[in-house]
């Protein structure tokens, strides 16, 4: 048997390797950093046999609850992603599968590559609708990427869509995936619409670094992005420092910031009650959004969710508190779970890449109304 982790997003260490029924291996920290909970790896073995493999160390992830009622993903073809048996006693995170094929590999959730990552930035690029826009260099030296998409012009609303500050997040590039193949369709009316009424600035990934090493939450450096947008620095967090500025620079009017959350089994928002500027006009371009959002898709729910923030108690360096507060807008973290959606269950692949495309994909009707309302 052989385990292997040295690839695009690779996380693991092995323990014990003897027997297949006794795998031990241990998730990595993210570099400079105690945080930990993503993995990806490749297994090869003898097929048909039964694995168990254990993670001795979950019980010290950042998100224990998010271990709770939880799949690993496993794949022959690292196309098609499916849920495998998986079992946590409060420490160990254990395994158990028969693969079909000699080579397996296992993660966290779906893993969105840099490769597939630069592949969507040069497909979008294509399009009559779009530019691609430098904006400069993340500390292991790789490109931070803006999409503008849609003609600037006089009245046109201004929407950020941002993802990925957390690289262990990965549905949240799979979601900019399903948002962006519908915006750049010609034929969709609801895209066709958007872009004559708003230009879209997108960041499809905001920590190219942590994506490729495997982290869970954070850039090279071991900083959490999201509690950087109050003073980013370009030594510490260039990522936020470069779209920040750009943000300053070109105005914004409403703003998405994509993640996915360990522990709850739903999708849900998570808004600006707690910064100082909140008021009834963000409230009512927040109602206009969940409202129009619940009639797209089942997949969206507005019940459970984080509590919500007492008034000026918002903590600043999270980017939709500071967004909100700093452009006095609407400002959503829109959340996906790793886990497999409760009200909509899936046995077979959970809530998967797939479903967190389609989930981007009919996001577009509750911009438009958004927009339209603040028109
Ligand atoms: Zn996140």
């Amino acid at each position: 048997m052989k385990i292997t982790a040295n690839f695009d997003s690779g996380n693991i260490k092995v323990i014990k390797l003897d027997t297949p029924d006794d795998i031990q291996v241990q998730i990595n920290k993210d570099n400079q950093s105690d945080f930990y909970q993503w993995f990806h790896f490749r297994l090869q073995t003898q097929a048909m046999i039964e694995h168990k493999i254990t993670i001795t160390n979950a019980g010290g992830a950042a998100y224990v609850g998010g271990w709770e009622n939880y799949q690993a993903v496993a794949s022959y073809d690292r196309e098609t992603w499916f849920r495998v048996d998986t079992e946590f006693d409060g420490q160990n995170l254990a395994i158990s599968h028969v693969p079909d094929y000699d080579s397996v590999y296992y993660a966290y959730f779906a893993p969105y590559s840099y490769e597939r990552h630069m592949d969507l930035i040069h497909q979008c690029q294509l399009s009559f609708d779009c530019k691609v826009v430098d904006l400069g260099q993340t500390l292991d030296g790789r490109d931070m990427t803006m999409l503008v998409i849609g003609e600037p012009g006089e009245g046109k609303k201004k929407v950020w869509v941002t993802a990925r500050q957390h690289p262990g997040e990965t549905m949240a590039e799979w979601f900019i995936e399903g948002f962006l193949s519908r915006l750049l369709d010609e034929e969709d009316a609801t895209a066709k619409a958007l872009l004559n009424e708003a230009v879209f600035y997108v960041v499809p990934n905001m920590n190219p670094d942590g994506s490729v090493r495997g982290h869970l939450r954070t850039n090279a450096a071991g900083a959490n992005l999201n509690r950087e947008w109050k003073e980013p620095t370009m030594e510490r967090s260039p990522e936020v420092f470069l779209v920040r500025e750009q943000m300053m620079k070109i105005g914004l009017d409403m703003n998405l910031d994509i993640h996915g959350d360990e522990a709850l089994p739903y999708n849900f928002v998570a808004g600006s009650e707690g910064v100082p500027e909140y008021n009834d006009r963000i409230k009512g371009m927040e109602d206009v959004f969940k409202s129009t959002y619940l009639t797209t898709t089942p997949d969206f729910q507005d019940v459970k969710g984080y509590p919500k923030d007492a008034p000026g108690s918002a903590d600043l360096t999270i980017a939709t508190n500071w967004i909100a507060n700093n452009f006095k807008t609407l400002s959503f973290t829109i959340e996906m779970p790793f886990k497999d959606n409760v009200e909509l269950p899936d046995a077979a692949y959970g809530r998967s890449d797939v479903r967190s495309s389609k989930f981007g994909h009919d996001v577009l009707p509750a911009i438009l109304a958004t927009v339209r309302h603040i028109s």
